[in-house]
């Protein structure tokens, strides 16, 4: 499933992972027969199932909002309890044919089955299942599925269910039916239906077995042109899985649904993949580049729970990160094998440090494999899905790729059909690598971002490497040391110790050290490094990662004042000379450190203060490199997304630098530009600016645009993460906009969601930007309360700012908390820091 934070409700109390108990009962086959109605739905069930052994307990059924019109057991009529969360029977034998037959409203709720963007569609995972029939709605209780849909034929021309077709009629009363048989066992948050009338984009896609699958993805009909792209990115991913973890499609067909509004952002159900549009549909003409490598990466991700998911699935809950940290490593490595590998891997590292990281240091702190939770939803998050996946990259870096790979295929060939926990994967990993893995599991049970000190001295023609680390997990280290020229040593370190030395042999120094290469682990380094040190290391280091984070922290330096910024400059040359051949890598190499990144590091950041040297370094180097920026902002932006992402920086250091004409470049971008990520690049470098074409570039891109939400979103975006001063009174003014309401959320994230991710504007010395976020917050929590909370969140980080603007943070948290009748969710966003606030 695809990372969207809350997303249901669930029975209160504090759910634990030691209160695991194997199930009682097993459910070897189902058979379902749906009937959809205009408003309703009608399910007969016959479930197979089967005593689990040594079990004596009653037979559970889960179920809520089901009225029950019929139960047999071996098709006679059959005592039963039923309360609000299911039925328990009384069994004698140890196997039975248990045959129910409910009906239920179809509802809103977007849980079990129900209408949404003119579908009929279903979301089963974690525990929608028990909405559609009576069943043990658990992870660990997989079936062989055959499922029979019935609906008007008229309304609902396209039945789909799991697996291969198998059968289709006509009926009396303009009704018509479709049968699927799903052969292979799943769990039942796998399952989907979908009834409706969409247009479908077809094709094929032949495994290396001679399987040839039909694939298809279904959009309402206009949007059929937007589904290229994704249909592109589902063959790709059929046939990297097969060539590098030897996973081949295992059915005759596989087909992706786009429900417009699908909450749940996307669902890997088996063989009929249930996505929101907005994050499956995109052209370059109408979605950035970033939008659409999403769309790639998700595509393959749910693509790839077919194995780490489907059919191989997680024991319960709390072992999520089992398929969703595989997954997300999965997804990792297959966009990177796309385009650029470097590029793809800095780019994981930065959305770690900014979710998950972030997620670390405040009160939602947790295990990648928690103890406990108070509803399965929290177990959504990044910690769970981008710190599983570095779990998982670390797995394979510490046993060597021979090893893992060999290891995943005893994973899935000792666990296929069954529910496995993340301590398996690391056993079957274990036995082809069995030195270095002893305490791995520790990963799965820290909580927070380890910090590592490092130290390096030299002992004549020896040098000695100290790792110190506040915790005892076991961390795999990528080094190198290099002298003022080149590389000397190299070597991949264990840490397993609280303190460790690593010795180097034959290394006359000076030297310096290149650290967390590949950014082998997510851990935060300590290491004393002299501006000198930092500017040589991004001249010569040859990780591309390591080098791009000499460059980030000699440019944050020279943003706060302690370095020059003719060091940042020569490094940003040199690198686009080093790596001409890369637009993508040259591009994250010219981009200076995120404001917030560098708040990050600092004890009590200054916003404004960082604002303003952030653009007088990004100002200076437009100058010095001016030429360069003209260079490649004439560039062809079709060759690719590399240079199209040159381009568009170029445009902003142009602009910074005050360059006479830059303003009409960037507005010729804007007008006349093909790709999206062009001209809403283009349109955010002029917001930036105080270019005589910012107001005709903005009017522009509005009337152009206004049709499209998602399009006006980022016209609102763009204004709402102006650096320039006068955004904090300017984005207050967009919520006055004819095109605001209140009750969009994606258009209240877009101003709000931007304007908090604007450390200039957010952060203004005033106090008038938190005021604003509170107003916005409160005001919205009546309507959209998990959304509110999310937008809440960055005032709660006020311990982080320096004190001053620490103060006002706090009061307004304080005013947030003090309001009668705010929402659960939005106390809980703010709670944590409330009772120093009071104070
Ligand atoms: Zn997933």
């Amino acid at each position: 499933m695809a990372l969207r934070f809350k997303r249901t409700k669930e029975s209160a109390g504090l759910l634990r992972r030691d209160d695991y108990r194997p199930p009682e009962w097993i459910v070897p086959d189902s058979a379902l027969d749906i009937e959809i109605f205009a408003d309703c739905f009608r399910v007969r069930a016959t479930l197979d199932v089967a005593r689990a052994e040594g079990s004596s307990a009653p037979l559970r059924l889960d179920g809520e909002g089901l009225r029950l019109l019929g139960l047999k057991i071996d098709g006679r009529p059959a005592a039963h309890k039923l309360d609000k969360t299911g039925l328990t029977v009384r069994i004698a034998a140890d196997r039975a044919r248990v045959e129910t037959i409910v009906e239920a409203p179809l509802g809103s709720e977007q849980l079990g089955l129900f209408a949404q963007g003119g579908l009929v569609c279903t979301q089963c995972e974690p525990q929608g299942f028990r909405r559609i029939t009576f069943f043990p709605d658990r992870p660990d209780v997989l079936s062989r599925f055959r499922t029979r849909i019935t609906a008007d034929a008229a309304r609902f021309p396209i039945l789909l269910g799991n697996g291969n077709a198998d059968g289709a009629g006509a009926l009396d009363g303009g009704r018509h039916w479709t049968a699927w048989d799903d052969s292979v066992p799943k769990p039942c948050y796998a399952f989907s239906v979908v009834a409706g009338d969409p247009a479908a984009r077809r094709d094929r896609f032949v495994t290396r077995d001679g399987r040839n699958v039909e694939l298809a993805i279904f959009s309402e009909a206009a949007e059929v042109p937007r589904s290229a792209h994704a249909m592109a990115a589902l063959k790709a991913a059929m046939a990297w899985d097969e060539v590098n973890y030897g996973r081949v499609y295992d059915l005759d067909r596989y087909a992706i649904v786009a429900v417009p509004g699908y909450r749940f952002g996307a669902v890997e159900a088996k063989a009929l993949n249930i996505f929101d549009s907005a994050l499956l549909l995109g052209h370059p003409a109408t979605s950035t580049d970033g939008e659409l490598e999403a769309i790639t990466a998700l595509v393959g991700h749910e693509y790839f729970h077919n194995w780490s998911g489907n059919r191989v699935t997680i024991r319960d809950w709390f072992e999520l990160a089992l398929k969703e940290g595989l997954a997300v490593f999965r997804d990792q490595e297959f966009c990177a094998a796309l385009g650029s590998p470097a590029a793809k891997r800095i780019q994981d590292v930065k959305a770690l440090r900014a979710a998950q990281f972030v997620q670390d240091e405040g009160p939602g702190a947790h295990p990648v494999r928690p103890e406990q939770c108070e509803t399965i939803a929290d177990l959504y998050d990044a910690t769970v899905y981008i710190k599983g996946a570095e779990v998982v990259r670390m797995l394979r870096t510490i046993a060597g790729p021979q090893a893992f790979g060999a290891g995943l295929d005893t994973f899935f060939a000792r666990h296929d059909g069954t529910g496995a926990t993340c301590d398996a994967l690391i056993a079957a990993v274990a036995e082809h690598s069995p030195d270095r893995l002893e305490t791995f599991d520790r990963w799965y049970a820290n909580t927070g971002t380890p910090r590592i000190t490092a130290s390096l001295r030299q002992d004549g023609a020896r040098a000695i490497l100290t790792l110190v680390q506040d915790g005892s997990l076991p961390i795999p280290i990528g080094c190198a040391l290099f002298g003022p020229d080149r590389k000397r040593a190299e070597k991949l370190v264990l840490l397993e110790a609280k303190r460790q030395d690593f010795v180097f042999e034959d290394v006359p120094g000076p030297l310096l050290l290149s650290i967390n290469r590949t950014f082998s682990a997510p851990v935060q380094i300590e290491c004393e490094r002299t501006d000198t040190a930092l500017h040589a290391l991004a001249l010569i280091d040859d990780d591309p990662v390591a080098r791009w984070q000499a460059l980030q922290d000699l440019a944050a330096r020279a943003i706060l004042g302690e370095a020059h910024t003719a060091a940042v400059i020569d490094a940003i040359a040199r690198a686009l000379d080093d790596h001409a051949q890369d637009p993508a890598l040259a591009a994250e190499f010219a981009a200076l450190p995120a404001q917030s990144r560098i708040a990050d590091g600092l004890e009590a950041a200054d916003p404004g203060a960082i604002l303003r040297g952030w653009r007088a370094v990004q100002a200076d180097i437009g100058r010095a490199l001016a030429p360069r920026w003209r260079t490649f902002h004439a560039a062809d932006g079709a060759t690719g997304a590399g240079v199209r992402a040159l381009r568009v920086l170029a445009l902003q250091y142009l602009l910074a630098a005050d360059v006479p004409d830059a303003g009409a470049l960037a507005l010729t971008d804007v007008e006349g530009s093909a790709t999206l990520t062009e001209r809403y690049g283009a349109l955010r470098a002029l917001a930036d600016s105080d270019a005589a074409e910012r107001p005709a570039a903005l009017d522009l891109f509005y009337r152009r645009h206004r049709a499209d939400p998602a399009l006006l979103d980022k016209w609102f975006c763009a204004q709402a993460l102006s650096l320039r001063p006068d955004t904090v009174s300017a984005a207050p003014r967009l919520l006055t906009h004819p095109d605001f309401s209140l009750a969009a959320p994606n258009r209240l994230g877009a101003i709000v969601g931007g304007f908090t991710a604007n450390s200039g504007a957010f952060h203004h010395p005033s106090g008038r930007g938190y005021k604003f976020v509170t107003d916005v917050v409160l005001a919205s929590d009546r309507i959209a309360p998990a959304g509110a909370a999310r937008l809440a969140r960055p005032l709660a980080r006020w311990h982080r700012i320096e004190p001053v603007r620490a103060a006002l943070m706090r009061a307004e948290v304080a005013r947030i908390a003090g309001t009668a009748g705010i929402s659960p969710e939005l106390r809980k966003a703010v709670g944590a820091v409330q009772p120093s606030c009071i104070s």
